[in-house]
């Protein structure tokens, strides 16, 4: 199956979909500075092996492959056949996945719990209200309690959530009843947050789970206890100390880098070091000593899924999504580019270095050897936080304007659907939302979601599959690099309902929000699944029941795979644009895209055009409606002219 689905055009057209990007790619080559594509062409060719996930290095007996064609191995050393093999290598990148979104998780609870514990510097309690609606799910008595009080109870018990005394972790019972009984019926129930990562890792060591459909259960329910577990729990924390999400306009693209000021870029994940960063760019000392260096003030952007937090909560623009963040550095107009973890090219430090820009790394789990590193600690976060900010406009005085080159004006976007925000817009019920799924003016709902990969020209998967489906009259949720995506398309704002067929135009109208959400960042996924169950309660039916889909037509991260399970393990169809590693066991693919179905109720399809995924998406949501007695189209979609 072909990786790519770069259309036709010169050959940096084939590369992106944005002409920001474009323009850079560009400068690049004209400069001589490498980037992402550079070294994927290096690659090749990959490695079948690997692609096909039939290699395997996890003892010292090997490495081992076997071979795809049947002549040579078909066992490595220890007589793992390729479904072990693939099994074991998809069971790693799960827990991979979910132990990245969960440590996340556990960072923010750390400092939760420290703010409950008054020895933090730079954090509130924003939203008390979620707080002691959190503190009653979890059955902490608030009354008559002071906020740090309850916080320091709920973050107590939301620390057993990541060990092993739970039988059951506490947001599970967010699912609705069928949902939570499947899973108990199929063991696969998520326990401790650690401990199914733990135990995955355990599992595929030589010598332990020799059965693949074993393996792949295991597999669910370690990508369960992210959804459910290490990423809600990142989500709701992140919602109490610094503010839950309400829609916002903000702007994208690298037009929002302002080359009259100190350009500062919060790059990677964690809103626990952004939050405070912005606070202290806000410093009235050093807004004047940017001034006295010549610039007219500080100006943050966002790049990635810090980007999405800063943006849906403050406003704050975006740079762009994952390709983007070396091609920033390229603009020459970037004093400072701040880290924190997870998806950060150690290449950012080398483009980095052809100009003045600082890379300023935070976190002691990721450090990028030749970046400064400025080691946080949310004990004395605001004094952090200003050291870095003064060092981004220390570097300003360093620019180069000769070189400063900002392609393209800033697109604006509407950010900032958390399931509340959704919920208050539709009058504090579903309700609305389910009439207008009844009626069939929306058919559905799909969370387009994932990163890019250079595999795929850059946004062209997520802006056309978005666009086929709107079109089709489906509601698009869109988190992560996808919404930025989106967000660039100009498929962001309540105008864009004009780019929807009739029934979603009509509704997205009567509520002026756009056609595609942005609910946030990849944690922020599981406010996809609050939202779909509590559809599933209101109408008493269990969330594979329901005209919901996946889709993560540019995906490359593990944390992606670990997303993609918990939407299937939850019982959501899934369209992924590039293919896994698991080719190379046809009994894998087999349990994946077509036995999980009568496991779950749900499965997933590989598909890499965006058109053909959006055609895929259509005639499942129009089953679920025929299942669930609603009027459904039996021709499947109405595909548009072409966007
Ligand atoms: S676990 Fe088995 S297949 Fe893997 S490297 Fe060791 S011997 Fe080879
Ligand atoms: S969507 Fe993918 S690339 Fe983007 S921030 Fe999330 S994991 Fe990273």
């Amino acid at each position: 199956m072909a990786q790519g689905t770069a259309v036709m055009g010169t050959d940096i057209e084939r590369l992106s979909l944005n002409q920001d990007a474009r323009a850079m790619i560009a400068r690049a080559r004209e400069e001589g500075i490498e980037t992402v594509w550079d070294r994927l062409a290096a690659q090749q060719p990959q490695c079948g092996y690997c692609a096909l996930g039939i290699s395997c290095r996890n003892c010292s007996m090997g490495p081992c492959r076997v071979d795809p064609f049947g002549e040579g191995p078909q066992k490595g050393v220890c007589g793992a056949d390729a479904d072990v093999i693939v099994a074991r290598n998809l069971g790693r990148t799960i827990a991979a996945g979910a132990s990245a979104h969960s440590d996340h998780g556990r960072d923010i609870l750390e400092v939760f719990a420290e703010l409950a514990g008054g020895v933090t510097e730079g954090y509130a309690i924003r939203d008390e209200a979620k707080l002691r609606a959190l503190a009653e799910e979890w059955g902490v008595e608030s009354d008559g309690l002071e906020p740090a009080e309850i916080a320091q109870e709920l973050a107590d018990l939301m620390m057993e959530d990541y060990g092993t005394r739970r039988s059951r972790l506490g947001f599970a019972a967010r699912a609705p009843q069928q949902r939570t009984e499947l899973w108990d019926k199929l063991g696969i129930t998520p326990r401790g947050i650690d401990r199914e990562s733990v135990e995955m890792l355990h599992r595929t060591h030589m010598g332990v789970d020799n059965d693949y459909v074993n393996t792949l259960l295991h597999g669910l329910r370690t990508s369960l206890s992210d959804g459910w577990g290490g990423s809600m729990i990142a989500t709701e924390l992140s919602d109490v100390m610094f503010g839950t999400p309400q829609p916002v306009v903000s702007k994208v693209n690298l037009g929002v880098l302002k080359p009259e000021c100190v350009n500062i870029a919060l790059h990677g994940h964690n809103p626990v070091l952004s939050d405070v960063i912005l606070q202290a760019s806000a410093d009235p000392e050093l807004v004047q000593l940017a001034k006295e260096k010549g610039a007219a003030g500080i100006n943050l952007v966002g790049l990635c899924c810090t980007g999405n937090e800063l943006q849906m909560r403050k406003g704050i623009p975006m740079a762009g999504n994952h390709l983007m963040q070396e091609l920033v550095l390229l603009t020459g107009a970037l004093d400072a580019m701040i880290v924190d973890y997870q998806c950060i090219m150690p290449s950012v430090v080398d483009v980095a270095k052809c100009f003045h820009t600082v890379i300023i790394s935070t976190a002691d789990k990721a450090k990028f050897t030749g970046a400064t590193h400025i080691s946080f600690d949310p004990h004395r976060a605001l004094a952090i936080g200003k050291d870095i900010v003064r060092r981004g406009v220390e570097a300003y005085a360093n620019r180069n304007p000769e070189r400063v080159r900002i392609p393209d004006e800033a697109v604006e976007m509407m950010a900032g659907f958390s399931v509340e925000a959704i919920l208050g817009a539709l009058g504090g019920t579903p309700e609305p939302l389910v009439e207008a799924i009844k009626a069939g003016k929306i058919r559905g709902a799909v969370g387009v979601v994932g990163c890019n990969n250079p595999k795929v020209q850059q946004d062209y998967g997520h802006v056309r599959l978005t666009q086929r489906l709107i079109e089709n009259d489906i509601l698009v949720l869109v988190t992560g690099c996808s919404a930025i995506a989106n967000g660039k398309a100009g498929q962001m704002m309540p105008a864009s309902a004009k780019l929807a067929g009739p029934g979603l135009r009509e509704v997205c109208e009567s509520l002026g929000i756009p056609p595609v959400l942005h609910m946030g960042s990849c944690v922020d996924n599981v406010r996809i699944l609050v939202l779909a169950a509590a559809l599933a309660k209101f109408l008493g039916v269990d969330i594979s029941q329901l005209p919901l889909a996946g889709a993560a037509p540019e995906w490359y991260s593990e944390k992606a795979v670990s997303i993609g399970t918990y939407v299937v393990a939850s019982g959501i169809f899934t369209v992924l644009g590039v293919q896994p590693a698991i080719f190379g066991s046809r009994n894998v693919v087999k349990l994946l895209a077509e036995g999980l179905d009568d496991v779950v109720g749900a499965k997933f399809a590989v598909e890499a055009d965006p058109e053909k995924a959006a055609a895929l998406i259509c005639r499942h949501i129009e089953a679920k409606r025929e299942a669930l007695g609603l009027e459904h189209r039996d021709r499947g979609p109405v595909l548009a002219s072409a966007a």
